[in-house]
């Protein structure tokens, strides 16, 4: 097994990475509120779990992925106060709310999918674990931690850390601080102290997305859902919970101080958390306006972009980046990507069709040994180093320069012994295509081929080259297609 190091965010250093219950590691990450579509920022954080998740399972753990759907409880403002944020986007559109989650998870899937990322093991939603929430809701109450209040639950901080909680400790905030920003902020209301937040909520007549409860109608608050599917899927202490920063506070302090009140334990060994990706030094949200959704960037149809882009040279982009910097968005930096993005598709593509030559007598040269060698050892070295893909994708370059030597014969196969040249072409596949998710990709507009291939027919057949104008019918019919030559045209069509 690789010495994998990941930097956590609770003891605030690199640490070498130990499966509570190897091999099967479980990993949770906070997945996307379904009320909007998912903007390249959110693409980020999820594209970064993806990488994690690959090389785990290509180091030889078994992963049991968890990715919530949140449904319900996410609140305008991400307070305890205000509309659901699916509810108002239902009464917006004059839909249902499961109509709006439907249609946004289904595009949060397609955009995932679209980019290469794996799908999760399990993709539990908020409103699929009700029951749980009410459950834990009750289990807190029990211990003193939770109380009532007007039909609501709270979580108790001041009780928390009485019993020995650390309420502040992963975001390093400092309670008192916090509760003079709190109080100024929004002050009381019906809870005991401005830090605690909501477990369950009495819903108001006109709120839509209501559930029957010990305490009268009302929705779970935003952060109990992790901490009940995450507790359920992946037990009381589970390897790796992710997610982006701004998750950091208050969303995973509270689920550590849920978890820890309701079920007696930390419930996570290792916290994970992605930078942002910035526009212009400012973080991509949708509120700010400066966001691009994934199709915008395909399409090229927006007024920050200057062209299209693929959603491979986009993966590419982000990958040139370690998850725990900030990434900024740019025309001049995705155009880069592009490039190196083509050089990269293009060795993947010749190293595939290299064999090495049966009968030769190697005689392989130390100093290309060596720095193939190096370069194999330095992409396990970087992912090893916190998934700094960053560093591993040096390496490729350097893998890559001497798949291109080998292909246009400026490096003799017999430099390398056999072994040499299998380790460069394995690695290189697989920590492209397995742990980097990069694939090739095949220009969109293949029918202009089609389109010039047709015009090459043409004038083979007036040229009366039959031999060649067979080829061009056999090569058509091979795709299954069929070449029709029409009294004044030529065109093509499916053979039927
Ligand atoms: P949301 O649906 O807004 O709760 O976000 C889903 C995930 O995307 C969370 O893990 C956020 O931390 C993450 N996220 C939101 N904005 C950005 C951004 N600009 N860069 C990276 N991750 C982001
Ligand atoms: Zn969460």
């Amino acid at each position: 097994m690789q010495p994998l190091k990941i930097y956590n965010t609770l003891s605030r250093e690199k640490e070498l990475f130990k499966a509570l219950h190897a091999p099967l590691v479980g990993l949770y990450v906070c997945g996307p509120t379904v009320y909007n579509y998912v903007h390249l920022g959110n693409l980020r954080t999820f594209s970064s779990f993806d990488i994690l998740y690959r090389y785990l399972t290509h180091i030889g753990y078994k992963v049991r992925y968890v990715r919530n759907i949140t449904d319900v409880g996410h609140l305008v403002g991400d307070g305890d106060e205000g509309e659901d944020k699916i509810g108002k986007m239902a009464k917006l559109e004059k839909l249902e709310p499961m109509e709006i989650v439907h249609r946004y998870t289904n595009d949060f899937h397609q955009v995932l999918s679209t980019f290469n990322l794996l799908p999760p093991s399990i993709e539990p939603t908020a409103t699929g674990h009700i029951v749980e929430q009410i459950e834990t809701s009750k289990n807190l109450l029990e211990k003193g931690l939770a109380y009532e209040s007007n039909g609501s639950i709270y979580f108790d901080i001041e009780a928390y850390n009485k019993q020995g909680g650390d309420y502040g400790k992963l975001s390093g905030r400092v309670l008192d601080d916090l509760l003079t920003e709190t109080r100024d902020l929004d002050g009381v209301g019906e809870k005991r102290s401005p830090l605690d937040f909501a477990l369950w909520k009495k819903a108001s007549p006109e709120h839509i997305m209501r559930w029957p409860s010990p305490w009268g109608d009302g929705f779970p608050g935003w952060h109990l859902e992790c901490t009940c599917m995450s507790h359920k899927y992946l037990g009381d202490t589970f390897d790796i919970h992710g997610g982006g920063m701004d998750l950091k506070f208050p969303h995973h302090e509270c689920e550590i101080a849920q978890a820890k009140g309701a079920y007696g334990r930390a419930p996570v060994q290792y916290w994970m958390h992605t930078n942002m990706l910035t526009v212009n030094g400012q973080k991509m949200s949708k509120s700010l306006g400066n966001s691009f959704l994934p199709n915008e960037l395909i399409s090229g149809n927006h007024p920050l972009l200057e062209q299209a882009y693929s959603p491979m040279t986009v993966r590419f982009f982000m990958l040139q980046s370690q998850y725990r910097s900030t990434l900024d968005f740019s025309n001049d930096a995705l155009k880069a990507a592009q490039k190196g993005y083509k050089r990269i598709a293009n060795g993947m593509r010749n190293i595939k069709r290299m064999q090495y030559p049966a009968g030769i007598v190697s005689q392989p040269d130390e100093k290309q040994t060596a720095e193939i060698q190096a370069a194999i050892q330095g992409c396990y070295d970087g992912m090893n180093d916190d998934l700094n893909t960053a560093v591993t994708i040096a390496h490729l370059f350097t893998l890559l320069k001497k798949i291109n030597q080998l292909y246009t014969g400026s490096l003799a196969f017999d430099q390398l012994s056999e072994e040499t040249f299998q380790a460069l072409k394995s690695t290189y596949i697989t920590i492209l295509e397995d742990v980097l998710g990069i694939r090739l990709e095949l220009p969109e507009n293949w029918e202009s081929l089609t389109e010039g291939l047709l015009s090459l027919y043409k004038g083979f057949k007036e040229a009366r080259k039959y031999d060649k104008v067979d080829e061009i019918r056999a090569t058509f019919k091979s795709m299954g297609l069929l070449i029709k030559d029409m009294k004044d045209s030529i065109d093509w069509g499916f053979e039927e």
